[in-house]
């Protein structure tokens, strides 16, 4: 096995490009090792992009925020300025793992392992995060919910790199939330999440984003559930038509760790207890 540390992205997608066998990029390495160690994959080379300084930092500009591919979990929950203005999205990268796996693990890694259950996703797509895709010749930009394309799998071409997230920039009046249901409190994997980000006009929702993640192949975005509570207070009756729409998004699978009717359920009532988080962050009175 061969292990290339590039310190352009360019060069990154280069030797990803050419190589003949299986390659793979190293981030964090807490999704990439564990398998390698499993026994699942057996790559012939290893590209360590934690040397690039166009993925090492966080920036803000009047366009929002940019979030390089190899920030880490730990140092986004210390990025202030991010946290105040994106405290659902921080805590959900937050919630991967322990400390130790905080000071290693990606979002981008969180994205391209492509698991239905990877934390930090349903909040990028709520937050309508976009991934800079570098190749070998040419850049682009796409949004992240057409990343992942089911189970481990995603639409990155052969040699294409993901070099960072940018988030939008923030209107006044806007909050959003992450909630995922583990039957234990930590280093457990969700069973369902939820995710919502809305803005707000004069106490109502003017714009709205519902996803969910662990009840599909990939995570759901909800429009019904958005339109329920668009040009509301977030009622009762918004809130009850957001939980149904919810529901009726939902195909998960059937496992020991949630039956397809508790995850159904589950996935109303967390996507109802984010929307109430993200109103009230907003600066909404409930
Ligand atoms: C003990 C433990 C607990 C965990 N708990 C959770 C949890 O609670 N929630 C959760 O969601 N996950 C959890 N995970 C999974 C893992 O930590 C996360 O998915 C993490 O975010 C992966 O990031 P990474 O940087 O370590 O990825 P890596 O392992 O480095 O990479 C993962 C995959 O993404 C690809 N990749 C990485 N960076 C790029 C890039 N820039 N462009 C294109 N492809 C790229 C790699 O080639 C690889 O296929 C846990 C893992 C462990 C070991």
């Amino acid at each position: 096995m061969r292990y290339e540390t590039p310190t352009t992205t360019k060069e990154a997608a280069t030797l990803l490009y050419k190589e003949k066998g299986q390659a793979h990029i190293l981030a964090g390495g807490t999704d990439l090792l564990v398998r390698m160690k499993m026994g699942m994959t057996e790559p012939t080379l290893v590209v360590d992009i934690k040397h690039i300084p166009a993925m090492q930092a966080i920036t803000k500009s009047a366009a929002g925020f940019k979030i390089g591919a190899t920030v880490c979990g730990a140092a986004m929950t210390e990025h202030a300025a991010l946290g105040k203005a994106w405290p659902g999205l921080v805590e959900a990268a937050n919630l991967i793992g322990s400390d130790q796996i905080q000071g290693r693990c990606t979002m981008v890694g969180n994205l391209c392992n492509g698991s239905p259950a990877a934390d930090s996703v349903p909040a990028m797509i709520a937050a309508g995060a976009k991934a800079i895709v570098v190749g070998k010749d040419k850049r682009r930009t796409v949004a992240v919910d057409k990343i992942v394309t089911g189970p481990g799998k995603t639409s990155l071409a052969k040699g294409e790199v993901i070099e960072a997230i940018t988030l939008p920039a923030r209107l006044p009046r806007s909050g959003d939330a992450y909630l995922r249901f583990t039957p234990r409190t930590e280093m457990d994997i969700a069973v369902v999440s939820a995710a919502v980000n809305l803005t707000l006009e004069r106490g109502v929702v003017k714009t709205a984003r519902v996803v969910l993640g662990a009840v599909a192949p990939t995570a759901v975005i909800v429009a019904k559930a958005a339109k329920a509570i668009i040009g509301t207070k977030l009622d009762d009756e918004a809130l009850e038509k957001l939980t149904a729409a919810c529901a009726a998004a939902c195909n998960p699978i059937d496992d020991k760790r949630g039956t397809i009717e508790y995850r159904t359920k589950v996935a109303g009532v967390l996507a109802k207890r984010a929307a109430k988080i993200a109103y009230q962050r907003a600066g909404g009175t409930l």
